[in-house]
């Protein structure tokens, strides 16, 4: 039974997966494992079951909560980034949601340390992977906007909800050459934004622009 729903039937199956990987190679998506991990991960065990047979839509879905899984384009997009200059050893991610951008990005680096604010999705997030066998993944109920100080520095940070400007922490936390893939700005006007820390100075790249749910401090 278990492996039935893993491996997904019709709507679910590994044939539409593979219709969602084509589509995101023709928007641009390059790296292979990156493409090879959207192929492999059941997006459809990480929404509800009525929406299973949307998962592999290149949409956003509700999670509850009034929360959203992302788009797997821009999922894909966001991990690409990251790994670009080479693959990041400790990563932090903010913004645990339902976990399917921490099963994208887990096997694709040494460790993943993911923070959510409510629990509940964190509580799912964490079956849900174990279901997977994805074994590299640190969980934190807590506000992310302040990082994660007992595992910083970090190699790479992603961020999965949009501040109005960027957390000075996050920025603190990362390594010398480390990368922070953040959405920034207000809803409607949101910018993808790749920081690289440099010795000296911080370079900042646009990645286009994006719809995020906003960041918000505390926790519930
Ligand atoms: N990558 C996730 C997307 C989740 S949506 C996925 O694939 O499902 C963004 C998530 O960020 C939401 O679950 C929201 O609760 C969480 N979030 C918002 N502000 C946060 C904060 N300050 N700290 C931690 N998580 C936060």
């Amino acid at each position: 039974m278990a492996d039935v729903r893993l491996a997904g039937i019709g709507m679910t199956s590994a044939r539409t997966r593979d219709r969602l990987v084509q589509r995101l190679r023709e928007q641009g998506i390059a790296n292979l494992a990156v493409l090879e991990r959207v192929r492999n991960v059941p997006r459809h065990i990480f929404v509800d079951e009525a929406l299973g047979t949307r998962a592999y839509e290149d949409t956003a879905l509700p999670i509850g909560f009034g929360q959203t899984i992302s788009q797997p384009y821009i999922v894909a997009r966001m991990t690409e980034a990251l790994l670009e200059a080479g693959v990041p050893d400790n990563v932090l991610e903010v913004g645990t949601g339902c976990g399917y951008q921490t099963a994208i990005l887990a096997p694709l680096v040494a460790r993943v340390n993911t923070i959510e604010r409510i629990e509940p999705l964190l509580a799912r997030a964490r079956v849900r992977l174990k279901e997977l066998g994805v074994r590299n993944v640190r969980f934190r109920h807590g506000d992310g906007t302040l990082g994660w100080k007992t595992h910083a520095p970090f190699d790479g940070i992603l961020v999965a909800a949009a501040p109005l400007s960027v957390p000075e922490a996050l920025l603190k936390q990362l390594r010398v050459g480390g990368r922070l893939i953040v959405p920034v700005g207000p809803e409607g006007e949101q910018e993808l934004v790749r920081f690289t820390r440099r010795e000296q100075r911080m370079e900042r790249e646009s990645l286009g622009s994006v719809a995020f749910v906003p960041l918000v401090g505390g926790v519930t």
